[in-house]
């Protein structure tokens, strides 16, 4: 008999619009096509699981799914010359997840041109408490690093700054040397925020109610998570010349801006996409995470899971109540 192992599985009966979300014992023939077997150790609850999971949002695309869109683990087989088993490797993205299964198992079975090998100095419980929250902050890091952002330029903005994709965020830009100012609906995590290396800490608010369409221009640079009003605030209260990296929508996906900060301030948005990222950035910016990221600040901003507490930290997330980042101990 076909050795079996513990899946978390979303599935659409036929016939019904609602999703069910339930543990499952599974064997390989589940799985889906691919040049490379991994045992799962860890995986983490993004923002995106937590979508796919509620069912919020149509994140799942094919019926049934394991769901988790990234992981790290070790290689037991491998069809592909470039890995071994025994290989360390990490994987985020691509699909997984969405229409091909994630990291809510015991075992998965991925293309070899999806997974990114494990960098020097990380683990399976750092990688992931950086994860696809991390590798997207470190992006839109880069994203500012190319369009000529340096320190001296000005004060810089995280808004979601308690999130994951925010922490590390955070982190990152602290490390180098940039004055963060971290924007939280939880202000009273205002002492984590600032052990990240956040210089100043300010509420939501100050992003909230009607947008003008250009504010007095503070902010030299700026990563939002947030999207829709939050988004065309910052927008409006950029310097000269200033640039946003934006790569999130957990406030929505609209954006009620004008062209005035475009046109009047030549003000630069940047939008950063971390799923189709090509392979040879993805391990440039692994490497980059690997020696900016303080392997404290890194534990500080992670908890635990097991795999039987996903669906709960699913509904969580959605709710904007998850601190950090969330490591699902998979193994
Ligand atoms: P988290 O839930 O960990 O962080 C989001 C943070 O945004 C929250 O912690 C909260 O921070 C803030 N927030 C939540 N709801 C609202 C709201 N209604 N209004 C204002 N602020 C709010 O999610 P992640 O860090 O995993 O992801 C953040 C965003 O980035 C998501 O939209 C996600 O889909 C997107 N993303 C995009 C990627 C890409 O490739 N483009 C990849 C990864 C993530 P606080 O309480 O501190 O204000």
């Amino acid at each position: 008999m076909a050795e079996t192992f513990r899946a978390l599985v979303v599935d659409k009966p036929e016939g019904t619009e609602t999703q069910t979300v339930a543990f499952r014992e599974v064997d390989e023939d589940f799985l889906m096509d691919g040049d490379v077997d991994i045992e799962v150790i860890r995986s983490t609850v993004n923002y995106k699981d937590g979508l796919a999971i509620t069912g919020k949002a149509p994140i799942i695309r094919r019926y049934p799914l394991i769901p988790g869109i990234d992981f790290a683990g070790r290689v037991i087989a491998s069809r592909s010359e470039e890995f071994r088993p025994g290989d360390d490797v990490i994987l985020t993205g691509w699909g997984v997840g969405e229409k091909h299964h994630g990291g809510y198992a015991e075992r998965a079975r991925v293309s070899s041109g999806w997974l990114v090998p494990m960098p020097e100095g990380l683990d399976y419980d750092l990688a992931m408490a950086i994860g696809t929250a991390g590798l997207t902050a470190m992006l839109c890091v880069l994203a500012l690093e190319e369009q000529g952002v340096t320190p001296d330029a000005g004060e810089v903005l995280v808004t979601g700054a308690t999130g994951g994709v925010g922490s590390v965020a955070v982190a990152l830009l602290a490390h180098r040397g940039f004055h963060v100012v971290a924007v939280t609906g939880k202000t009273q995590e205002e002492a984590y925020l600032k052990r990240l290396g956040a210089a100043d800490v300010i509420g939501r608010e100050a992003f909230s109610g009607k947008v003008r369409p250009l504010a007095s221009g503070r902010w030299a640079a700026a990563v939002d998570v947030v999207g829709s009003t939050t988004l065309a605030h910052v927008l409006s209260q950029m310097k000269y010349g200033g640039v946003v990296a934006a790569c999130g929508l957990a406030q929505g996906m609209d954006l009620p801006t004008t062209v005035a900060p475009f046109i009047l301030r030549g003000v630069r948005l940047i939008g950063v996409e971390s799923v189709f990222t090509p392979k040879e950035k993805r391990i440039a910016a692994w490497r980059r995470l690997a020696s900016d990221l303080d392997r404290a600040l890194l534990e500080e901003m992670s908890t635990h899971i097991s795999l039987d507490d996903v669906p709960e930290a699913a509904a969580r997330i959605v709710a904007g109540k998850v601190k950090g980042r969330l490591v699902v101990d998979v193994a």
